[in-house]
C-alpha cells in the first residue's frame, strides 16, 4: 500500500464574528483523509480554543511550515457543495461580507445546529401551496409564435450548457411563466434541475401551483415563512435529489441542488431580491448571474419592468441577451389608464381619498359583478413635503431626490449628500402654499370604501393584515374564488396575480413612491404603476385603470399611463447619466450605527475625511455624511456616507468593515 500524499485542509472559522476573509491551513491526519471533503465542517485548534470551521479547499501542500491538525469531521455530508463555495467566495469579496457569514447564510440553521439526521415530522404547510389532486392535471400548452421565439435561444443554451444570460422582457400577461415552464422542462429532460426565484410578495398559491401542477412531486418551496424544521426538510429533499425544481424567494438561490440546468428569476426588478438589512448584503439577481457563470448554465431574468441596470446592459452590453414579448398572450389589450388630477379634487374641496370618477367607476364595476382592486402604497409619505399648488415635492438641489422632513427640527435633509433646508413657507418652484403630505393609509381607504359601498364584500391586504402566516394565502384565495368584490392593498397586490375577474384597478395615490428619497424613486414608481395596472384586463370583459395623482405630468406617471417602459427608460437613463447615478456609476452606502448619535456622526465624519483623498485618487466621490433615511432604528442612531464612482476598484479595500458599520455595495 502506498502512503497517501500529505493533505492540507483550508478552513474558514465558523465564528459569529469571524475574522473577515481569513482562511487557515490545517494538516489532515491520515485517518481522516478518506472521509474529509469540501463543504464539511471540521473541529480545529484555533489559538487556545477549539472551533468548527468550513473546509473550503483541499491541497497537497501549504505555504505554512508547521501545521496543526484537523481533529474531527463534524458533518458526514458536506453542508455546501463545491460550486457554492466558489459562489460564497465571490459574494464575500464582491459585497465585502465575511466568508463565514456567507457560508452560514447558505445553510439553514436547523442543519448547522440540529441533530444530524433528525427528520422533522412531515408538515403540511409546504403542501398547502399545492392544489388538491381535483385540479392537478397540467394544462396542455401550445406556445404562441412570440413565446416560441423567446424560448428557442434559452433552450439551446440549456442543451449546450452555456452560461448565457437572458432578459425576458415581456409586458404584463404576455405569458413569461409559460416560457419558464418550457425552459425547465428542457432542463429536466437533460436530467438536470432548475432554481426559480419569485418575489416574496408573490409567493401566492397561484404562482407556486403553476409550477407544482407541471412538475408534480418534483417541486420544493423555500420562503421566509417556513419554520426552521420545514426549511431543513426542504433543503434535505433538494440536496438528496428527491426534487429537482426549487421555487422560492431570495435565499432559494442557495438551494443545494447538485445538478442545476437553468436558473430563472421572475420579476427580476423586485426589491425583495436585495438583502439590505443584514449580512451578507447581496442582490440575489447578481448572485444568480454569478451562479450561472460558475456552473456554465443559462440564467433567465424576466420582467415587464426590468431594473434599469439590467435593461441598459441588455440593450448595450453583450452580457445579456434581450428577448421580447411585446404583446399580451392571446392579443388581449393592455387596459386603458385614465388619469385623475388630485389637485383639482382638492380645489373642489374633496378631501376623501376617492375622486368622483373613481367612486363612479367602482360602482359601475361592482354593478357588472366585476372585481375591483384599490392600490395604495402608503409607506414614507408623511415625511415628504409637497406643494399643494404645483404638486412638486421639495427636492435636493444636488441630488434630485426628495428631501425628508424631520418634523421636530423643521429641517429638510437630503439622505445622499446631507444638504439641509429650513422648511420653507412657500414652494421654491411656484411660490404656492406648501402642503405637508399626510396621505391616507390603507386603513382609512378601507373605512371609506365600507361606507361608500356597504353591500360590497371588502378585503384588505397589507403588512398589518397578513401578520399570521396563512393570512396572505387566505385573502388571496378568497379574492381569486370571487368570495370578495373589492380588495384594498399595498404593493403586495401589485405583482404576479393573474385574475380574470378584475375589471377595475384604482390607484388611490400614484405619487407615494415618487417622493421616496431615493434616486430610484421614479423607476420604482413607474414599475409599480405599470405592474398594478397590469392586473386589470386579464379576462374577457373590458377592464380599466383609474390613476389618481398630484403629478400628472411626471414622466413616470405619463409613461405608465401609456404602458411605455422603453420611453420611460430612455428618459430616465439619460437623467441618470447626467446626474452620475447607476448604471453609469457604482455606489456604496456606509452606515454607522451607535447608541449615541454624536458617536455615529463623528465616526462618519472621520471616515469621510479619511476616504475623501483615497477616493479622489481613483475617481470616487465621497458624499455626506448625513442621517440615514431611518435615522434611528432599534434604539441605535444611524448616520451614513455614500460613495460614487465609475468603478469601485481602489476604494473597496479601504472601506470600514466591522463593528457598528454596515457596508451596502450597489444599494437599492
Ligand atoms: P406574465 O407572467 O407575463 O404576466 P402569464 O404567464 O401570467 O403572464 O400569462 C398570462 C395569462 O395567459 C395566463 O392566464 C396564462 O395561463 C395565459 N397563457 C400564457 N401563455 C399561454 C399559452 N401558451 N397557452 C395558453 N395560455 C397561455
Ligand atoms: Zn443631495
Amino acid at each position: 500500500m502506498t502512503a497517501r500524499p500529505p493533505l492540507v485542509a483550508r478552513v474558514v472559522p465558523d465564528l459569529p464574528a469571524g475574522p473577515p476573509g481569513q482562511i487557515y491551513d490545517y494538516a489532515v491526519p491520515e485517518s481522516l483523509q478518506p472521509d474529509i471533503g469540501l463543504g464539511q465542517r471540521v473541529l480545529v485548534p484555533f489559538g487556545k480554543r477549539k472551533i468548527f470551521g468550513f473546509v473550503v479547499e483541499l491541497l497537497e501542500e501549504s505555504a505554512v511550515d508547521s501545521l496543526r491538525c484537523v481533529e474531527l469531521i463534524r458533518d458526514p455530508e458536506p453542508l455546501v457543495l463545491p460550486h457554492q463555495i466558489s459562489l460564497a467566495q465571490w459574494i464575500s469579496s464582491h459585497y465585502l461580507s465575511p466568508l463565514p457569514e456567507v457560508l452560514r447564510a447558505m445553510v439553514p440553521p436547523a442543519l448547522r445546529t440540529g441533530r444530524p439526521g433528525a427528520r422533522p415530522r412531515r408538515s403540511k404547510s409546504s403542501d398547502r401551496a399545492v392544489p388538491p389532486a381535483p385540479s392537478r392535471i397540467p394544462p396542455e400548452l401550445t406556445l404562441s409564435p412570440q413565446q416560441e421565439l423567446a424560448l428557442a435561444p434559452i433552450r439551446r443554451a440549456i442543451m449546450w450548457s452555456r452560461a448565457e444570460e437572458f432578459l425576458l422582457f415581456g409586458v404584463t400577461g404576455s405569458g413569461k411563466t409559460e416560457v419558464y415552464l418550457e425552459a425547465i422542462k428542457t432542463a429536466l429532460g437533460q436530467g438536470k434541475g432548475a432554481i426559480v426565484l419569485i418575489p416574496e410578495i408573490s409567493l401566492t398559491p397561484q404562482t407556486v401551483a403553476r409550477f407544482s401542477i407541471h412538475f408534480p412531486d418534483r417541486v420544493a418551496v423555500l420562503h421566509s415563512a417556513l419554520t426552521p424544521a420545514e426549511r431543513g426538510r426542504e433543503w434535505r429533499r433538494v440536496r438528496a435529489g428527491e426534487v429537482d425544481v426549487v421555487v422560492g424567494s431570495r435565499s432559494a438561490i442557495f438551494a443545494p441542488m447538485p445538478n442545476i440546468g437553468v436558473v430563472v428569476v421572475d420579476e427580476e426588478d423586485s426589491s425583495s431580491y436585495k438583502q439590505y438589512d443584514r449580512v451578507p448584503r447581496y442582490q440575489a439577481v447578481e448572485v444568480a448571474r454569478r451562479l450561472g457563470r460558475i456552473l456554465s448554465v443559462p440564467v433567465v431574468l424576466g420582467s415587464a419592468t426590468p431594473r434599469l441596470e439590467t435593461y441598459h446592459q441588455a440593450l448595450h452590453g453583450n452580457a445579456i441577451t434581450m428577448l421580447r414579448l411585446p404583446t399580451r398572450y392571446g392579443n388581449r389589450p393592455l387596459p386603458p389608464v385614465t388619469v385623475v388630477d388630485l389637485r383639482d379634487e382638492l380645489a373642489r374641496g374633496n378631501r376623501s381619498p376617492f375622486s368622483s370618477m373613481l367612486v363612479e367607476s367602482v360602482g359601475e364595476a361592482l354593478e357588472h359583478s366585476g372585481q375591483v382592486i384599490l392600490f395604495l402604497n402608503r409607506r414614507g409619505v408623511s415625511s415628504v413635503v409637497l406643494c399643494r399648488t404645483c404638486g412638486e415635492a421639495l427636492g435636493c438641489p444636488n441630488c434630485s431626490v426628495s428631501l425628508t422632513l424631520h418634523a421636530s427640527a423643521h429641517l429638510c435633509t437630503c439622505h445622499y449628500c446631507g444638504h439641509q433646508l429650513r422648511l420653507p413657507d412657500r414652494c421654491p418652484s411656484c411660490d404656492g402654499r406648501i402642503l405637508r403630505a399626510l396621505g391616507a393609509g390603507t386603513e382609512r381607504v378601507e373605512a371609506e370604501a365600507r361606507s361608500l359601498w356597504p353591500e360590497a364584500r371588502i378585503l384588505r391586504m397589507d403588512r398589518d393584515t397578513v401578520m399570521h402566516r396563512d393570512a396572505h394565502r387566505e385573502i388571496y384565495q378568497a379574492f381569486a374564488e370571487r368570495r370578495a368584490d373589492l380588495l384594498i392593498g399595498t404593493q403586495m397586490v401589485a405583482k404576479g396575480w393573474d385574475l380574470p375577474g378584475v375589471r377595475l384597478v384604482g390607484i388611490v395615490n400614484a405619487d407615494i413612491a415618487l417622493h421616496f428619497p431615493d434616486f430610484r424613486a421614479s423607476e420604482k414608481t413607474f414599475s409599480l404603476l405599470t405592474q398594478v395596472a397590469g392586473r386589470a384586463g386579464r379576462g374577457d370583459e373590458p377592464a380599466r385603470v383609474i390613476l389618481q395623482t398630484y403629478s400628472p405630468d411626471h414622466p413616470a406617471v405619463l409613461r405608465a399611463v401609456e404602458h411605455d417602459y422603453e420611453g420611460f427608460a430612455s428618459t430616465e437613463l439619460e437623467a441618470r447619466r447626467q446626474l452620475r447615478f447607476p448604471p453609469f456609476t457604482r455606489m456604496v452606502v456606509l452606515t454607522r450605527s451607535a447608541a449615541i448619535e454624536e458617536r455615529a456622526r463623528t465616526d462618519c465624519e472621520g471616515e469621510a475625511a479619511r476616504l475623501r483623498p483615497l477616493g479622489a485618487a481613483v475617481g470616487v466621490e465621497v458624499l455626506g455624511p448625513s442621517p440615514a433615511f431611518i435615522p434611528k432604528l432599534r434604539s441605535l442612531y444611524r448616520w451614513q456616507i455614500s460613495l460614487r464612482g465609475a468603478k469601485l476598484e481602489g476604494i473597496r479595500e479601504h472601506l470600514p468593515i466591522g463593528r457598528g458599520w454596515a457596508v451596502d455595495i450597489d444599494p437599492g
